[in-house]
């Protein structure tokens, strides 16, 4: 672990460089099935959960831009989507146009810590590449991490979500 300290450009409090990203394994109702269900009842890969062939859970991540920095800090988490929606994604996943494809509404499966109304808000996840996980945007105003996805966060709001990873 690195613990070298860098300033926050927003305020010069001192945090930890290591901008390691916080990430969830799984969407929080996978998470809660025992290991005997979840071989039972999913089908999954690194990327995927299909629960009882009939709920669709695709591994995104959620781009905030850092304010005052040229990079942005990326939650590792899961939406939501439809049948319609998980068969397209699957049907484009090594097509190297994805991108061009227009967004699709999902809901964010995991609650995220240090937010307020992030699980099932209402989400658009944008397909970005066959190599490169696809992005969630936060529709739902209701959920914190909206103005956080649109005005951006400061570095010492980065290393808190940094913090929770165990
Ligand atoms: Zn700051």
């Amino acid at each position: 672990m690195n613990s070298d300290l860098v300033a926050c450009p927003c305020c010069g409090k001192l945090v930890s460089a290591n901008r390691m990203e916080l990430t969830f394994r799984r969407p929080d109702e996978i998470a809660a099935l025992t290991d005997e269900d979840r071989n039972i009842r999913c089908w999954y890969n690194n990327d995927i959960y299909v629960l009882d062939d009939a709920r669709f859970f695709l591994r995104c991540t959620i781009p905030l831009p850092i304010a005052g920095l040229p990079e942005r800090y990326s939650i590792g988490a899961w939406a939501e989507v439809n049948r319609e929606s998980f068969k397209r994604i699957y049907d484009l996943w090594e097509d190297d146009q994805q991108a061009n494809e227009p967004p699709m509404k999902a809901h964010l499966a995991n609650n995220i810590p240090l937010t307020s109304g992030s699980l099932n808000c209402d989400v658009n996840v944008q397909l970005t590449g066959p190599t490169t996980r696809p992005e969630i945007i936060i529709i739902d105003k209701e959920c914190s991490l909206h103005d956080e996805q649109v005005t951006g966060i400061s570095l010492h709001r980065a290393n808190e979500y940094s913090g929770l990873i165990r």
